[in-house]
């Protein structure tokens, strides 16, 4: 998204150099999420929770001040999310995390669609929308289907159900936070899958309503299943996203391994069939009938493969564990204030 026209000249320049193929510059949605950058940014301190940014023609804009701002202002960005919430952020380098290097490595699944597993047993739920509110914005959903396109009542439903789901997605950036932390501090080596997004948010399927051929039932528990899918598939790489960037500044490494076959093929013995699947949760080894939490079973797999690759291309060390020097600053990510 463009902010400005500087944004837009380097977006068009972009485009058409050759030796760097960008994508075309894309529209400006009117009812996306807006922002725009603040250059050579003036920051006051009004209190201990308040602050004041300049904005260019605007003036001075008070935020709630909720951390520490980097030692050197840059530029800052301001927001507004689709839940109508207006934010301000300063991009600052990653912090390291204080960790003591000790040769721990793990591996992470994402068998069940709404947790991750690791390899050590653990699992980490993410935080899902609760059944009452799923209702409610299931109900807004097809009351905005009644709605005049461009009407302002259309509109204040559409800001309902973004205030629903911005409720849930803040929670699971909360999440893949706390996660990422976690796992930086303890582990030395941490190896994901290869994220794949297809397939992962599908739609319910149609029930087929008996007494009128041709017309479908409502699938309302589908369809809150769904709604849970679709909010966990648009922040599921974070955990991943964020673990890497903290590793990057702290001195840990991630690896990203092959994610085909993680869940059927057997930890202890190698074996690999769709049968080995027994249930969601259980795994059971067709062959010799070892047995394991599934998403655990698939975890190990992930570790497996991630320190068969680390040991393949690095110098020898802890268990094949390269030290990773993190080549530049984790820019890009910022710290907001709120
Ligand atoms: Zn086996």
């Amino acid at each position: 998204m463009a902010t400005d026209i500087r944004d837009f000249g380097h977006a068009v320049a972009a485009f058409f150099d050759p030796d760097n193929p960008a994508g075309r510059p894309s529209y400006r949605s009117k009812r996306g999420a807006q922002g725009f950058v603040i250059r050579d940014t003036k920051v006051r301190r009004l209190s201990r929770r308040w602050g004041a940014v300049l904005v260019p023609k605007c003036g001075w804009v008070r935020f709630r001040w909720t951390r520490a701002l980097p030692g050197k202002l840059g530029m800052a960005r301001v927001t507004l999310d689709l839940a109508g919430r207006w934010h301000v952020s300063f991009p600052a380098p990653q912090p390291a995390l204080g960790r003591q290097p000790a040769g721990a490595v793990v591996g992470i699944g994402r068998v069940v669609r709404t947790a991750l597993v690791t390899s050590d047993g653990q699992h980490y739920r993410a935080p899902r929308i609760s059944d009452r509110r799923a209702a409610r914005y299931l109900a807004l959903q097809q009351r905005m289907a009644r709605q005049r396109k461009g009407s302002a009542k259309r509109e204040k439903t559409r800001r309902a159900m973004a205030a629903i789901t911005a409720r849930v997605t803040d929670r699971r950036k909360d999440w893949a936070e706390k996660i990422s932390t976690r796992l930086v501090q303890q582990h030395d080596l941490i190896v994901f899958e290869k994220l794949s997004t297809k397939g992962m948010v599908r739609k319910p399927a149609p029930k087929p309503d008996p007494d009128r051929p041709g017309a479908y039932l409502p699938n309302r528990a589908r369809a809150k299943a769904g709604l849970n899918r679709g909010i966990l598939a648009s922040g599921w790489g974070l955990p991943a996203t964020r673990t890497q960037q903290k590793a990057e500044a702290s001195g840990a490494a991630v690896t990203h391994t092959d994610p085909r076959f993680t869940s059927q093929q057997c930890r202890v013995c190698g074996h690999t069939d769709p049968g080995n699947r027994e249930s969601q949760p259980v795994f059971r080894c067709q062959q010799r009938g070892h047995t394991d939490h599934a998403g655990a079973n698939a975890a190990k797999n992930i570790l497996a493969r991630g320190l068969a690759t680390a040991s393949s291309c690095a110098s020898p060390g802890t268990r094949g564990v390269r030290p990773h020097k993190p080549e530049r600053s984790a820019a890009g990510t910022t710290r907001s204030a709120a």
